[in-house]
């Protein structure tokens, strides 16, 4: 399945949330959710009665949509998450959270997770002091994340430090922008997973 190149704001407006897939404009009164709040399309503003099945559908795509992870990927994650021991929406839910485009995301050193797919791809980050590419390296407790020496003065990062100056770090995670270091605490607990899901309705999706 090839990744989606539509327009970004669709995705939030079929899920009829905001999933912040656009970084700064997310923040701002132009969001297409907040402007539109109706499902996109000819029948978008019409009667919607969601069955058991569309529901658990639609967690899934949301969750997918907001990690823009594709549907092979996300099935994989599932596996996992199964072999874990507890629940498993929070194993899988905690899964998506470690991979490094997203704790780069949650560390505040991109706007959103494109831009950090994008910025790891493009080796500006390291892993315990080794270059890591790969956005959906599964990070652990103990992991250290840096930005690379060469990027730390670059125009783009000091752009995205103070765009996402204020935004708050999760728990599960510590950084310093004054060392370019992030460290990950802990597993996410599913309190500190910021994305509003009802991830049983995954479990019940993939469990028929
Ligand atoms: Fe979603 Fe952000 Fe677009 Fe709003 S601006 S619809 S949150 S991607």
């Amino acid at each position: 399945m090839a990744r989606y190149t539509g327009a970004v704001c669709r995705q939030c407006r079929r899920e009829g949330k905001k999933l912040f897939l656009k970084g700064e404009r997310c923040f701002t009164d132009k969001c297409s959710v907040s402007r539109r709040a109706y499902a996109p399309g000819q029948h978008g503003q019409g009667r919607k009665k969601n069955s058991e099945y569309g529901l658990q559908l639609r967690a899934k795509q949301m969750t997918k949509r907001y990690y823009g992870v594709l549907e092979s990927q996300f099935r994989h994650y599932y596996e996992l998450a199964e072999k874990k021991e507890g629940k498993t929406g929070e194993a899988l839910l905690a899964i998506l959270e470690s991979r490094l485009d997203n704790t780069v995301y949650k560390l505040g050193w991109a706007s959103s997770h494109a831009e950090a797919r994008q910025l790891v791809s493009h080796g500006h980050f390291t892993v315990n002091g080794r270059k890591v590419n790969i956005p959906s390296y599964l990070t652990k407790p103990g992991d250290v994340i840096s930005i690379a020496e060469g990027s730390r003065s670059s125009v783009k990062f000091k752009a995205i430090f103070e765009a996402n100056a204020s935004r708050p770090v999760p728990k599960y995670l510590e950084v310093n922008n004054d060392t370019f270091e992030g460290k990950v605490v802990a597993v996410a607990k599913r309190e500190e997973i910021a994305l509003a899901v009802d991830e049983t309705l995954i479990v019940e999706l993939y469990s028929k």
